[in-house]
Order: C-alpha cells, then sequence, then structure tokens
C-alpha cells in the first residue's frame, strides 16, 4: 500500500503515466452512454479525462477535465457525509443500512428484517439519507446541500435544471422506492421533497478536476487540500470510506475491491472517485458504461493506476 512517503517518487512519473493511459484508452469504443434520459443520451462519447489531486494540493490532469457534467451517483457519497454530520453514525445506521447488495443500484428491495435500505450507495438508500438532510423549508436543505458541495469542490456549484427536470418527470423508479420506504416508516411523509433534493443532487454539474479535489478532501481526513479548508467532519470519513469500499461501483463492487482495492464510487454520467487515503484523490471521466453501469474507460485507468503505484489497501510489499 502506496504511503503520503512515496508521493514525491510517484509525482514524478504520474503526468507522463496519465498522459500514457489516456492515450491508451481514448480511441476505445465499447461501453453504451446512459441514455434513460435525453440529456445524457446526447453527451458526446469521446468525452475522457483523468485527474490526480494529492494530499498537498498537487494537481496532474490530461484530456478534458474542464467539461462539466452532472455528478449523478457520486453525490451520494458526500450527501452521506452531511448525514452523518446532521444524525451521527448510531442513528443513521438506524434509517440505512451498511451492507452490499449484489444487486443493481435501483433494485426496489429492503432488507426484510429492519426494513432499512441496504446502504446509501443503492438509489433507495441514497433517498432515505437524503430525507434527513436537515433544513426548515426545501430551499434551507438545498442550499445547505449545495454549502456542502462547495467546500469539497472551493467554488460555487449549480444544479443543471434541465437534467433536474427530466430526472424528476421520469423518477417513477425513484419515487416506487420512496414510497415503500414510507410505507415501512423509514422516511417521513414529504418523499416528494426528499425526491426533489435527491434529483437535485445527482443533477449537481462538476468537471473531471472537481471529482479528484473532492477525492483528495476524503483523502486528506476531509480537509479540502485546496482551501485547507474542512469539508467534512474527520470523525466521519472512515464511515464514508467503508461504505464507498464495499458498496460504491454498483454489482462490480466487490471485483472492485480485490482488483483496484481502494473506496470509489461511479456514476451513470460516466464519473468515478477513487481515494487512496492519506495520499490522492483520483477522478475519471468517459461517459461508455459498462453493463453494471460503470465508466468502461474509467475502470481501465484505476485498474492500471492500482497496480503501476501499488494502491491496493492490502498491497503488503513495494515493486
Ligand atoms: N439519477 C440517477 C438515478 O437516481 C442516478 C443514477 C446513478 O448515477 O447511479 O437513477
Amino acid at each position: 500500500m502506496v504511503k503520503q512517503e512515496d508521493l514525491q517518487t510517484i509525482a514524478s512519473s504520474l503526468q507522463s503515466f496519465l498522459e500514457d493511459l489516456h492515450s491508451k484508452y481514448e480511441s476505445r469504443g465499447d461501453g453504451t452512454v446512459a441514455n434513460y434520459i435525453p440529456e445524457l443520451a446526447k453527451v458526446n462519447p469521446d468525452l475522457f479525462s483523468i485527474c490526480i489531486a494529492t494530499v498537498n494540493g498537487d494537481v496532474y490532469e490530461v484530456g478534458d477535465y474542464n467539461q462539466l457534467f452532472t455528478i449523478q451517483s457520486i453525490s451520494k457519497v458526500f450527501v452521506h457525509g452531511l448525514a452523518l454530520e446532521d444524525h451521527g453514525r448510531d442513528y443513521l445506521l438506524t434509517r440505512v443500512g451498511v451492507e452490499p447488495t449484489g444487486d443493481a443500484f435501483n433494485a426496489i428491495i429492503l432488507d426484510e428484517k429492519s426494513k432499512r435500505p441496504y446502504n446509501p450507495m443503492v438509489n433507495a438508500g441514497a433517498i432515505a439519507t437524503t430525507s434527513l438532510i436537515k433544513g426548515s423549508d426545501a430551499t434551507e436543505r438545498l442550499n445547505r446541500m449545495l454549502d456542502m458541495f462547495e467546500k469539497y469542490t472551493s467554488h460555487n456549484v449549480f444544479v443543471d435544471i434541465s437534467v433536474f427536470t427530466s430526472e424528476r418527470i421520469t423518477g417513477h423508479r425513484n419515487r416506487a422506492m420512496a414510497h415503500l420506504m414510507l410505507n415501512f416508516g423509514m422516511i417521513d411523509q414529504n418523499i416528494e421533497q426528499a425526491l426533489d433534493l435527491y434529483f437535485q443532487q445527482c443533477s449537481v454539474m462538476v468537471n473531471c478536476h472537481d471529482l479528484a479535489v473532492m477525492a483528495a478532501t476524503l483523502a486528506n481526513k476531509g480537509i479540502n487540500p485546496m482551501t485547507g479548508k474542512q469539508a467534512v467532519d474527520s470523525r466521519y470519513v472512515k464511515d464514508i470510506l467503508s461504505v464507498m469500499y464495499t458498496c460504491g461501483m454498483y454489482n462490480f463492487a466487490g471485483e472492485w475491491a480485490y482488483k483496484v482495492g481502494i473506496p470509489a464510487k461511479s456514476g451513470i454520467s460516466g464519473g468515478i472517485i477513487a481515494i487512496v487515503p492519506d495520499v490522492m484523490g483520483i477522478g475519471v471521466f468517459s461517459p461508455p458504461l459498462d453493463s453494471r453501469g460503470n465508466s468502461v474507460r474509467g475502470v481501465k485507468v484505476c485498474e492500471e493506476l492500482s497496480q503501476q503505484f501499488g494502491l491496493h489497501l492490502f498491497e503488503c510489499w513495494r515493486k
């Protein structure tokens, strides 16, 4: 497992390694862009960027790293952090579990016995988590969420209104999950407000550079390495990373943990964040997805980075 003191050695070869990886995979044509709403279907499949931000604030990046896209499911990681800050670990555990499901992210299932959604990374769990965000009304809750994202990105963020509106109009499956959870008393009455906030969090715009800085903040005990400011209470970083490690990569999470070996989360718009604790955050963006919903190029890039630099958390020897 790579450590902070190895950063200098790694850093000298990082930029050229990223450039080589980018050229190696940019012509790779497999995968399908998400098409459940027209706004995502019309994205250019050739967009591709890789970015690494270290806990010291150094950045290495290649490709379309300024291209904005909706954060989608990657938002679940950060909203999980906000819910932990709002309610603490024990209470949150009574409402959302931490078990991987092995099922698709949008499966309409709850734990038989506890009636909790399985974990905060699948849609049901994310909707339950989002419903717990504190605020006196919808505006205050949205503003608290945007403020939270801004602590991670170091700049203002906004919601893409057309993606949000489409998600909201077509989100019947998510609405069904919310009703099921309402039926079991796992979320409160105001499910339309919770769903709106969930669709808004998925529609927050970021670029690949942002993803890497957000990941580096989690790698850096919750302190944004660019601003030096705390984005999330350091007490909760281990909770966030544990859930990412076991549940972050859809129903590929086990194989990812086995092969790549670092906490990560992907989103349906083609982003992936991965965290090397105490060392760096990785962001990759490339819209074509594999059958599990993970970016095809994103997975390849992270596999190669992990192998090349010995990033796997349980790697016991150095090359
Ligand atoms: N907005 C999407 C949904 O809720 C997020 C999907 C994803 O990125 O996994 O279905």
